[in-house]
């Protein structure tokens, strides 16, 4: 019997994401312990937990592969920004792919696919194939955190043992739905190398635009500033025995990307429980791993929203145009009531900091210091105000007999609450309806102006 468990959902959280990241950066978080655990909990050489009981995932077998599944389905469940599903092999219990989408923030409808089959033929099998479904959760957790322009759909496949049917059946669906999907890697056996010689296998066919996704592979293999040492084979026309050939079958653009076949250096233990995890070279799955997440963070694109703030005069602009703002005092640690435009004329000195939203992404600028005001104040000889702190009449004297005063009060979020033009020598403002603390007061004419912090009592 399945456990039933929930999961809490934070309606009142903002959802974070990493700025700022370069596709190196990003590359450079591959973790190899993090897929190392990983493969050992999904070719069940070591115990995890699933629906909340500690298992061992002693079998991937299409029949008797549900505990796997629900490991994936709550794995990248708790991912923020992703969409998981399962989705039931012609509706059917028992059968199924595990799919979680990402939505792309610019180009939500253009779509990319990494994939790998987490079905097996016998125990452990951890190169073929918890080593590629590591690597897709390993993707998953990273770009998860990153906003991106398109969509990235994080595919594990049920059923490929037995005839490629869980990405037969998806692909079925994706071509009559018309989703535009521009590339579909898979990744299948892409942990062993048992001479040491870093070759592996782009296996591609002239269908759609496959030969071009090789080609940007190859161009991200090649880039100095990813350091990669692996030698590439392209086998063109490719195998059709694995994932990507139910996507070519559709006119989808696909290849598969893993150990070398070509030059005769696949795993021994191929579709036997000799497949453990103890046969795989772990710096030479790494970098494979790393050469994926270098293709997919490219098409992905990161999205970067530009977060810096300039000032003219006494008013900041949000550098970023086309998105939402709402500026913040960073003093207070609040929201300024109705500061919403992209840009916003301080009242008073201070730290200040806007956050921009654009789509689904949400970045707060750096803190900027404003200090514009205190260029032009008064001499104690003009303006005196008294007393501090008030309780109830604060008097507001004149004494430099400017011809017209503005006066102003704002609370401490600096929100306008009293306001009054003063040709009088003497002033007096009522502040006893105002509840206790902190108010700043501003007082200015044509050429000067004068911001001081009254406690109120
Ligand atoms: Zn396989």
């Amino acid at each position: 019997m399945k456990k039933a468990y929930f999961i809490l959902v934070c309606s009142l959280c903002f959802s974070s994401f990493v700025y700022g990241q370069t596709i190196t950066e990003v590359i450079n978080q591959m973790d190899l312990d993090s897929l190392q655990l990983t493969l050992r909990e999904f070719s069940g050489e070591q115990t995890t937990i699933v629906n909340g009981n500690e298992v061992t995932i002693s079998s991937r077998v299409q029949s008797n592969n549900e505990l796997a599944a629900d490991y994936l389905f709550q794995k990248l469940d708790k991912l923020d920004h992703l969409n998981v599903v399962n989705q039931f092999i012609n509706g059917e219990a028992g059968r199924r792919n595990i799919i979680a989408t990402q939505l792309g923030k610019t180009n939500p409808d253009n779509i990319y696919i990494i994939c790998a089959h987490y079905d097996s033929v016998a125990a452990y099998c951890a190169d073929d194939n918890a080593s590629g479904t590591a690597t897709v959760l390993e993707i998953a957790r990273i770009l998860s955190t990153q906003c991106l322009d398109n969509t990235i759909v994080y595919a594990l496949w049920d059923e490929e043992e037995i005839g490629l049917v869980g990405a037969g059946y998806y692909a079925n669906q994706a071509a009559a739905n018309n989703d535009n999907i521009l590339g579909v890697l898979n990744i299948d056996m892409m942990g062993y190398d048992g001479n040491n010689d870093n070759n592996f296998d782009i296996d591609v066919r002239d269908v759609a635009n496959s030969l071009e996704m090789k080609d940007d592979l190859i161009s991200i293999l090649n880039t100095p500033e990813y350091g990669f040492s692996l030698q590439v084979n392209v086998v063109n026309p490719g195998t059709s025995a694995s994932d990507h050939s139910r996507f070519w079958n559709q006119g989808y653009s696909a290849v598969l990307v893993g150990e070398s076949w070509e030059t005769d250096d696949e795993t021994p233990y191929y579709h036997s429980s000799g497949d453990t995890y103890n046969t795989l070279n772990f710096p030479y799955y790494h970098a494979l791993s790393k050469l994926i997440m270098g293709y997919m963070v490219t098409k992905a694109g990161l999205v970067n929203v530009t977060n810096s703030v300039s000032q003219s005069g006494n008013v900041l602009t949000a550098l970023q145009n086309g998105a939402s703002y709402q500026w913040i005092n960073i003093d207070t640690g609040t929201a300024i009531l109705g500061e919403t435009n992209q840009s916003f004329t301080p009242v008073m000195n201070g730290s200040y900091a806007v956050e921009i939203t654009l789509g689904s992404c949400i970045e707060t600028s750096n803190s900027f210091d404003f200090n514009s005001l205190s260029l032009e104040t008064f001499k104690n000889t003009e303006i005196a105000f008294y007393p501090n702190p008030v309780k109830t009449n604060l008097v507001i004297e004149n004494i430099g007999s400017f011809e017209e005063l503005e006066i102003e009060l704002y609370d401490i979020n600096g929100k306008l609450i009293l306001q009054e033009s003063a040709i009088k020598i003497k002033t007096t403002l009522n502040l006893s309806a105002l509840s206790n603390g902190v108010y700043f007061l501003k007082i200015k004419t044509n050429n000067k102006l004068q911001l001081s912090k009254i406690i109120k009592d």
